[in-house]
């Protein structure tokens, strides 16, 4: 192939939602380009791949994956987060791969792939976190063509990096510093977004509630979402909100803006203060806590009602010990979460914690890890609970991945909700559709109801 537009492609994402939403970009610039996707990885002329290090279990299967790979005639290109951190020495390790791009030129990609097609030699172009600071706005490519998954659910980041240093995480060395979107951008993004039809905006950024911070000198966060109220969106969701900036406007408009679904991830990470302090997270187990009442009250005091926490845990952490366990486990159970992402510490290269003496034994860490993801699922259980015999309104995605006559869609809570399709109506005209659904059964990982 040597040519974008008579090619097939096939792009494997990793990781977060900030590769979710890059890869609807590149999707659609390859789209509008006149490529098209392939019906599998074996099919595909250009095969791409969006990736993670925030663990090393997404760095090694990333490395398999592509090693898998060698004899493949296809155009292998590696970019995001490992593109970024190993640049030239992936295609040193692996001169198979055709492109490595990183971070912060998704949008140069076409041009990358040409180029490679080409000149048939890899091409290695990666932006300096330095280089990119300089530019005037992150280069998001917020303006150029998407292939979105569903056609009314958009990603919207609204920033892009992180200052906050977690001692243990790679995020602020792959992403680089904190870089908002303008206000008056995210606006006028949203409303589009709105008038071609979609219904549910997810907000994304490293830490959403210092969102303005460095073009503004503060936090807008609060504000913006006022504004995209008023932009018409049916839902609005964001991630991630970092317990320490959560403030009390922010906690106010979550509260009493009724298109903010009540749904906040709020990562915990530990419920030690020990660890918290070690982990450079900048809050205590009590002000975690307590955060989560005022989040709370506010919610019962505008009538939003029951709030869905969820949360992310690491477990085994360097110095972890028995105790501080046990007080992570107490208060995920007191929080009574409708979610929680359990992760076992993983030490990345370059970060603050990878230099801390990691000495608790592998069983132990298994341990403690099975009895959260135990009282995690107890949590979820009796969270969804509440909900029998009560009306929901579901936006609906299509069919059941296990059985095409059952419709599943969201709940305002963020639950997965499942529906028979009625009789003789095809799955395509639920799509999309705000439904009410009255729940007679509540699982630990999903509702099952009937359309009203
Ligand atoms: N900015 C977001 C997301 C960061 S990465 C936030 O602050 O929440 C998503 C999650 O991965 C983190 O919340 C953390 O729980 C987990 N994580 C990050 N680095 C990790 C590491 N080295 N080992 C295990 N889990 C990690
Ligand atoms: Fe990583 Fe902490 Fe930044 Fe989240 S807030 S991306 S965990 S450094």
């Amino acid at each position: 192939m040597n040519d974008i537009k008579q090619s097939t492609y096939h792009i494997i994402t990793f990781g977060c939602q900030m590769n979710k939403s890059d890869t609807e970009r590149v999707a659609g610039m390859l789209d509008a380009l006149g490529a098209e996707p392939a019906l599998g990885q074996d099919d595909a002329d250009i095969i791409i791949f969006m990736t993670c290090c925030v663990r090393e279990a997404a760095d090694e299967r990333l490395y398999g994956q592509v090693a898998s790979l060698k004899n493949s005639k296809a155009l292998i290109a590696v970019g995001g987060c490992i593109g970024q951190r190993d640049a030239n020495e992936l295609a040193k390790k692996m001169p198979h791969i055709g492109v490595v791009f990183g971070t912060h030129n998704i949008v140069n990609l076409p041009a990358l792939i040409s180029k490679a097609m080409q000149f048939k030699k890899p091409v290695v172009e990666v932006v300096s976190n330095e280089d990119a600071a300089k530019l005037e706005q992150p280069a998001l490519g917020l303006d150029t063509p998407t292939t979105r998954e569903h056609d009314w659910h958009a990603w919207l980041p609204i920033m892009t990096g992180c200052n906050n240093f977690c001692s243990y995480c790679v995020v602020p060395y792959v992403r680089g510093r904190e870089r908002s979107m303008a206000f008056e951008e995210v606006l006028s993004d949203a409303k589009r977004l709105v008038s071609e039809g979609v219904r549910e905006i997810t907000l994304l950024g490293q830490n959403v509630n210092s969102y303005g911070r460095d073009l503004y000198g503060e936090p807008r966060f609060a504000e913006l979402l006022y504004a995209l109220e008023a932009s018409g969106i049916e839902r609005l969701r964001f991630t991630t909100s970092h317990p320490k900036d959560l403030s009390r406007d922010t906690i106010q408009a979550f509260a009493e803006i009724a298109a903010v679904m009540p749904a906040l991830h709020l990562p915990l990470q530990s419920g030690s203060d020990a660890i918290l302090k070690t982990m450079n997270r900048r809050y205590t187990a009590q002000q975690y806590r307590d955060l989560v009442t005022q989040i709370q009250s506010a919610c019962e005091a505008s009538g939003k009602g029951t709030v869905a926490f969820s949360t992310d845990v690491i477990v085994g952490y360097p110095g972890e010990t028995a105790e501080d366990f046990e007080q992570t486990l107490a208060l995920v159970k007191a929080v009574g979460f409708a979610q929680v992402f359990t992760f076992i510490y993983s030490r990345r290269e370059g970060t603050p914690a990878a230099s801390l003496v990691d000495d608790t034994p592998r069983e132990v860490i298994q341990e403690r890890f099975d009895r959260l993801v135990d009282q995690v699922q107890k949590s979820a259980w009796t969270f969804n609970q509440q909900f029998l015999d009560k009306e929901v309104l579901v936006l609906f995605e299509g069919a059941s991945k296990r059985d095409n006559q059952i419709l599943a869609g969201r709940a305002p809570r963020n639950q997965t909700v499942h529906a028979p399709l009625p009789e003789g109506r095809p799955i395509a005209d639920f799509a999309g559709k705000l439904l009410p659904v009255r729940i007679n059964e509540a699982k630990t990982w999903y509702l099952r109801g009937t359309l009203l």
